[in-house]
């Protein structure tokens, strides 16, 4: 099993979804605590502890669980915001962007599931005239533990009420028995994040491997699921072409890309937090290698002609493999870039 222990908070002790979590982990030893955040995050553990001594804590989310999202985050002309069912990932992937935001790798459960489509309720109604899109996965993996959690039954009934209401489930997981118990719905989008499968390997540790991840797009596409699909953090090098090229003629073996809802495109970068947190836990990746650079603001990225170059190119193998050109967007990361049409990128950090 993933933890190393339990902690449930006393106000989640009667709810029948905690019990579950519970019943689903037997083996695990638990305690109960007063409050969540009187632990988590109040003595700084190491992000790698993780790897060996990994707690949940079972708890119920106080103030607001559904935020808007920065400006500019996703497809335009909509309202977008996002949901926070979750904190952090048993994935371990070597960018990943939770290594410089939480004091503690220890995933937190939020039951209060109700209180979350309550407030989706909210945000739905008062965005008249809008479509409205509900991201989750800003700080967890959409669909990792969504067989623990049962936070996609919880959702369901009111996007199926709600059609101008669009869920985004971002994932690395090919775990998909959750969604396989749901009707598809046409405002429900899984939106798979991949890259070459030799940058996975070496990269996203414990994610769904390149294969799985192909074969639950094609699953989820062949029982009626919306899917889409993120080419973010692209990292560079030197068959960066090639390998996407490659990574385009599998997908299209795998699925009818012209089916695909969107596909966003974004090229690594950090924060200064995030990057300082990399070097530290990751001294030899290869990630920071090459043409990466601290920029005067002190976040690091690529010069601007390669983002842009990296970014255009696999746009254009992606339409050439055919991905409709219109479902396609760019995650940049400054203004100039956003007047120039371009999007922003998801980065909770810069909330
Ligand atoms: S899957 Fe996402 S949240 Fe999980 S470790 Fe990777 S980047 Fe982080």
């Amino acid at each position: 099993m993933i933890f190393s222990e339990i902690l449930i908070e006393q106000d989640a002790l009667n709810s029948p979804r905690a019990a579950r979590i519970l019943d689903r982990l037997p083996n695990v030893p638990r305690r109960t605590i007063h409050r969540y955040d009187d632990v988590f995050g109040r003595v700084n553990r190491p992000y790698l502890h993780k790897r060996q001594d990994l707690r949940l804590f079972v708890a119920v989310k106080r103030g607001q669980t559904v935020k808007p999202a920065p400006l500019a985050y996703g497809l335009r002309g909509d309202k977008h915001f996002y949901f926070v069912q979750a904190f952090n990932c048993f994935y371990e992937c070597e960018y990943c962007y939770l290594q410089g935001y939480f004091r503690s790798p220890d995933l937190v459960f939020f039951v209060n599931h109700e209180d979350i489509v309550e407030e989706m309720a909210r945000a739905t109604a008062a965005s008249a005239g809008h479509g409205v899109w509900f991201h989750a996965g800003e700080f967890s993996d959409s669909l990792a533990l969504s067989h623990l959690t049962e936070e996609l039954a919880s959702f369901w009934p009111f996007f199926s009420r709600q059609p101008r209401a669009r869920l985004e489930l971002r994932t690395k997981s090919a775990n998909i028995r959750a969604l396989l118990d749901q009707q598809p719905l046409d405002n429900v989008f899984v939106s798979m994040s991949l890259a070459p499968r030799d940058k996975i390997l070496r990269y996203e540790h414990k994610t769904a491997r390149y294969e799985q991840r192909l074969q639950a797009l094609r699953e989820l596409q062949k029982r009626g699921f919306k899917i889409a699909l993120h080419f973010d953090p692209i990292i560079d090098a030197p068959a960066v072409e090639a390998e996407y090229g490659e990574l385009l003629a599998d997908l299209s073996r795998s699925v009818d890309l012209t089916k695909v809802s969107y596909l966003s495109l974004g090229v690594v970068r950090f924060t200064k937090q995030v990057y300082t947190q990399v070097k530290v836990n990751y001294p030899t990746s290869s990630i920071l290698d090459g043409s990466l650079k601290v920029s005067f603001d002190g976040k690091v990225r690529y010069a601007k002609p390669h983002r842009l170059w990296l970014l255009r190119t696999i746009q254009r193998l992606a339409v050439e493999a055919g991905v409709p050109a219109q479902a396609t967007y760019l995650c940049m990361e400054d203004s100039a870039a956003d007047d120039a049409g371009v999007t922003t990128p998801r980065m909770p950090s810069e909330d």
